[in-house]
């Protein structure tokens, strides 16, 4: 929290161009590029700032585009994730009856990416990193708290309203917030969206997604593994040290038994499930359970209030682009706002907003659809099915243009990307 914020009494109004709800990866990003843009924003959670850097908050790691790296390396976040940031130099992704398929030896139908194929447009980037959250909320953090960001967590709304000259949100302490635009990054559940009266569509999987970190005794050498298997995906993702993060997407049930089991009985169904390739496992720490779904909000935007990351939109994470969208949407509207603001227009009008509901829209629902018809292929056993997948993959293995282009999109370089993606100052 700023020492501004942490004093301000608690009939205090504080004025700044942007109130941002929800201090997440995606908001904090949100808040550090407005920042470097020179416009004034205000930060708020429902949850002490330093909460959200606990261990115990979040234990999912997360693939990082290039693309977004590269955004974080332009606003300074980017020295604190080093040490954390396992670099993905391939994708492997079977589809198979048993995991265990190695790179040197791949089992059934597979697909490989390889980040040397693109070294030269990218200037040996990998294909990804991989960071575990509480250290990319630490670092955003650090770099949120070195900003003239103002920081109020916890804090939360209690009303908002919206008026021609502005937006005033007004806390549960009575302190009050105003700003020209009030932007939603409050996650799934966005209180924003559903004040703004933004509806949402879509629907629940069924499938939960356990989350655990394990500890291997062979070299990942930075491959991600993502097999397809009959009882749904099993994602084994290379983190720092021998270590990595399984997303490991179960029915419900089979779901809520993994995360009670003993940890002798989750170690033993883990070993099943993981096969030897990697050599001994170990799981390490607490375990975690997401329910799984898609949900796009109807609208980006609505009168005075701009909404980014899952308050927008949340999909089933098989791919690893949530967040990477989330990042895109925080990077696109900080453009927007600053250039607003160099040609003197009010933050909060609706021909301001409509830009950056314009560049995203589109963007979002096409990633929406595609990870949705990509669960849906991959979720059935079907012996037909499975043939016509296995020859897709098959044939995408077989031409380097498809697999380049598979890259480009999983490295957030292709589409119209906002400056701070492509490493340049907003
Ligand atoms: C198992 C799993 C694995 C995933 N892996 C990847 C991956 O590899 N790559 C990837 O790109 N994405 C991944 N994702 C998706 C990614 O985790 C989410 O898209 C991302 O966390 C969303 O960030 P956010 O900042 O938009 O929202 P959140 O992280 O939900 O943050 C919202 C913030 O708002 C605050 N808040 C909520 N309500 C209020 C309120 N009323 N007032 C004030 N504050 C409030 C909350 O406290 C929170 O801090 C994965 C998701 C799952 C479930």
């Amino acid at each position: 929290m700023t020492p501004s914020a942490r004093n301000t009494p608690a009939d205090a109004e504080i004025v700044a161009d942007v109130v941002i709800v929800g201090a997440g990866m995606a908001g904090a990003t949100l808040a550090l590029a407005l920042a470097a843009g020179n416009l004034s924003c205000v930060l708020v959670d429902s949850r002490p700032f330093e909460a959200l850097t606990a261990p115990d908050f979040d234990g999912r790691a997360s693939a990082i585009s290039f693309a977004a790296w590269r955004g974080w390396r332009v606003l300074g976040a980017v020295g604190a994730l080093e040490p954390h940031a396992q670099r993905i130099e391939q994708i492997l992704v079977t589809d198979g009856r048993a995991p265990g398929a190695s790179v040197r030896r791949p089992s059934g139908a597979w697909l490989r990416f390889d980040s040397a194929e693109i070294a030269g447009r990218n200037g040996g980037e990998p294909l990804g990193y991989l960071i575990e959250n509480r250290h990319i909320r630490a670092a955003l953090a650090q770099a949120v708290l070195a900003s003239r960001v103002q920081v109020i967590a916890p804090g939360k709304a209690a009303q908002i309203s919206r008026e021609a000259g502005g937006v005033t949100v007004t806390l549960e302490d009575g302190r009050r917030l105003k700003g020209s635009l009030l932007v939603g990054a409050d996650g799934k559940a966005s209180r924003v969206r559903q004040d703004a009266g933004i509806g949402t569509a879509g629907w629940n999987y069924g499938d939960t997604g356990v989350v655990a970190t394990v500890r291997i005794n062979r070299d990942h050498e930075g491959v991600a593994y993502e097999h397809f298997l009959p009882g749904g995906p099993f994602a084994i993702l290379p983190l720092t040290g021998r270590r990595a993060s399984l997303v490991w997407t179960e029915k419900k049930a089979r779901g809520a038994a993994l995360i009670r089991a003993s940890p002798e009985a989750f170690e033993a169904h883990l070993r099943r499930r993981f096969g030897a390739f990697l050599g001994q496992v170990e799981a390490e720490g607490p375990r975690f359970a997401y329910p799984l779904g898609l949900q796009i909000a109807d609208s980006l935007t609505a009168y005075r209030t701009a909404l980014i990351g899952d308050a927008a939109h949340s999909v089933h994470p098989i791919a690893g682009q949530g967040l990477n969208m989330g990042l895109k949407d925080a990077a696109a509207l900080a453009e927007v706002l600053i250039e607003a603001a160099r040609l003197g227009e009010d933050l909060g009008a609706a021909v301001v907003l409509d830009r950056y509901a314009r560049w995203r829209g589109v963007d979002n629902m096409g990633v929406a659809l595609a990870t949705d018809a990509f669960t849906r292929l991959f979720a059935t056993d079907h012996p037909l099915v499975r043939t016509v997948r296995d020859a897709g993959m098959a044939v995408v293995n077989r031409i380097g243009a498809a697999r380049r282009m598979f890259m480009a999109e999983a490295g957030g370089a292709s589409g119209d990307l906002p400056r701070l993606l492509r490493g340049e100052s907003v």
